[in-house]
């Protein structure tokens, strides 16, 4: 469903296993105030299910994996889509109804504004849990998560980032290629431990109130127990993001990429 004059921005959506959701996203976006100014790339990663069938019925530009390689891998696919196809900005959302279409204009806009010092904005993450948000649920186990990373962001790099863990982003041109270059995003998890990493490697993040939904059908990849396993697994993230940071390319004087393994 492209149209054919150029466009410079990209809507990526990783999706596993979202029959149940995709349709009403892709139905949504098929609105003309969205359609004139994106391109969209579904990302399906190996799902088992109608996915793939139900975005190609749909006419969307879709990329398939031939197994699941999870979703940090799905969404660094959709980057190196964009850099290779020349996209100026990236909007990466989930495929399963819960970042709202409205939002994707707001992060636009943002994304082509520039602060006081005439500078555009890299990341710009659209936040649940901001004054202008609309209300989110979350469990127990994920606000204490949350905590613990505005913590260590705000410990690491001295800024307050509402919304740690959200999808729904915008990326300049200049986050994306870093991104999609090998080993330098965390192909699993990326999280709370890429915006440490972005910001201490000087890229500008931004933070702006978004709408979402809680997601009504499928099961999120945060379901049940997984939030802790992934809250000590992240932690290790970002302690190894700040060491190889602020240790060892302190210590080399130089600047050292970031291995994510
Ligand atoms: N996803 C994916 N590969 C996976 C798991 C998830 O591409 O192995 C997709 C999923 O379909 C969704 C997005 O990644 O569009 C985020 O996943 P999910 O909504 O389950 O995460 P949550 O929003 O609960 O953090
Ligand atoms: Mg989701």
């Amino acid at each position: 469903m492209q149209n054919t004059k150029p466009k410079e921005l990209l809507i990526i959506i990783p999706a596993y296993n979202e029959e149940q959701n995709i349709l009403e996203v892709l139905k949504d976006l098929k609105a003309p105030e969205i359609m004139e100014i994106a391109d969209v790339l579904v990302i399906n990663d190996a799902s088992s299910d109608a996915t793939n069938r139900i975005v190609k019925n749909a006419g969307f530009t879709l990329i398939s994996n031939i197994f699941n390689l999870g979703y940090g891998s799905a969404i660094q696919l959709g980057y190196k889509y964009a850099i290779r196809r020349k996209y100026k900005y990236v909007i990466q959302m989930d495929a399963d109804g819960q970042h709202d279409i409205c939002n994707i204009r707001k992060l636009y806009d943002r994304l082509r504004t520039p602060n006081r010092e005439g500078k555009y904005p890299d990341i710009v993450l659209g936040s649940r849990f901001m004054d202008g948000s609309s209300e989110f649920e979350v469990s127990a186990a994920k606000q204490f998560a949350y905590m613990l990373f505005r913590f260590l962001i705000k410990l690491f790099t001295g800024r307050r980032i509402a919304d740690p863990t959200t999808g729904l982003q915008g990326l300049s041109s200049r986050a994306v290629l870093y991104y999609s270059k090998y080993g330098r995003f965390d192909d699993r998890y990326p999280d709370a431990n890429m915006i440490i990493l972005m910001l201490l490697v000087g890229y500008r993040v931004e933070e702006m109130p978004a709408v979402m939904h809680n997601r009504v059908a499928g099961e999120s990849m945060h379901s049940g127990l997984k939030p802790i396993i992934y809250m000590v697994r992240m932690v290790f993230s970002i302690l190894a993001v700040v060491f190889r940071i602020k240790i060892l390319q302190k210590k080399a004087g130089e600047k050292r990429d970031v291995i994510f393994y």
